[in-house]
């Protein structure tokens, strides 16, 4: 796989506190009743990391992952982006942070249906200030990053769900973001191509890239660096993954699925 040239320089040096989460809570008012569904939640990511989320449905985990995205705000408690108070900002300010410094990557792919790899790619640089050829010019480098230099001018469907989820990664990865959040990003793949996106995942992490991943899967969880587990909204275990694989190794002793 391709390098991507280096993105401009992060707002922190290597190794600070990316992303500082100070007893957040989260409620959510459903008529009557108030679900709470971030019951103080405390914890620091830096620059570099690669952590999975693990817990059970119901346990917090897409909230978490929302409120670190800045596509929602914690009901109370504090959130630090790179030294910044986003739980501060309007949605304005908000919708600025998260086009800036984060790529978001879900279980389904959302791509449009009917327009190519690259163009799907290419999307999210309309709304950057980049002029169009530097958009293409980042798509097509994206793209090749995750594999997938061979099939730029491919329709989704006409692409395996592996390879239409490693478009999503491009494209989540073609505003050059310091973080990339996925949430239950193997949910639809199977065990192969699991771990086939792992490798991608490795192999962005080892460029610096801060990688934060939902998973229910132990398998999937065990490529990251460290693994927080949530429970009723809380977080009830933290650790780092000793004796982590190499996803590239994994796969070179898994069978190839026959068709
Ligand atoms: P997980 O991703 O771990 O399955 P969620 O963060 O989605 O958990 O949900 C945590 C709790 O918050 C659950 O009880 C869920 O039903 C509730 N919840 C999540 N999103 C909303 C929402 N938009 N409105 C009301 N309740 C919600
Ligand atoms: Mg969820």
């Amino acid at each position: 796989m391709a390098t991507l040239s280096q993105p401009e320089p992060p707002a922190t040096k290597s190794g600070s506190q990316t992303i500082q989460i100070e007893d957040v809570h989260k409620y959510y008012e459903l008529g009557e009743t108030r679900v709470h569904a971030l019951r103080g939640v405390t914890v620091s990511i830096r620059q570099g990391e690669f952590v999975a989320i693990m817990g059970a449905s119901g346990s917090g985990k897409s909230t978490f992952m929302n409120i670190l995205g800045c596509l929602d705000k914690p009901s109370s408690g504090r959130y630090l982006l790179d030294g910044v108070a986003v739980s501060d900002l309007s949605k304005k300010e908000l919708a600025a942070i998260r086009n800036r410094k984060i790529g978001f990557v879900f279980q389904g792919f959302n791509l449009l249906s009917r327009t190519t790899a690259l163009e799907n790619v290419e999307l999210p640089t309309l709304y950057a200030r980049v002029s169009k050829e530097e958009g293409r010019k980042r798509a097509e480098e994206a793209l090749h990053l995750v594999g997938l230099g061979d099939r730029m001018l491919h329709f989704p469907s006409q692409l395996s769900g592996g390879q239409q989820q490693r478009v999503a990664i491009a494209r989540a990865l073609v505003n050059r973001p310091t973080i990339l959040l996925a949430d239950e990003p193997t949910g639809n793949l199977d065990s192969r191509t699991s771990v086939e996106i792992m490798e991608v995942f490795q192999k962005l992490n080892d460029d610096s890239l801060t990688i934060v991943l939902v998973t229910h899967e132990p398998d999937v969880a065990q490529f990251a660096r460290r693994g927080i587990h949530f429970r009723d909204g809380k977080i009830r275990r933290d650790e780092t993954v000793t004796s982590r694989p190499r996803a590239a190794e994994v796969l070179k002793n898994m069978p190839a699925l026959e068709d």
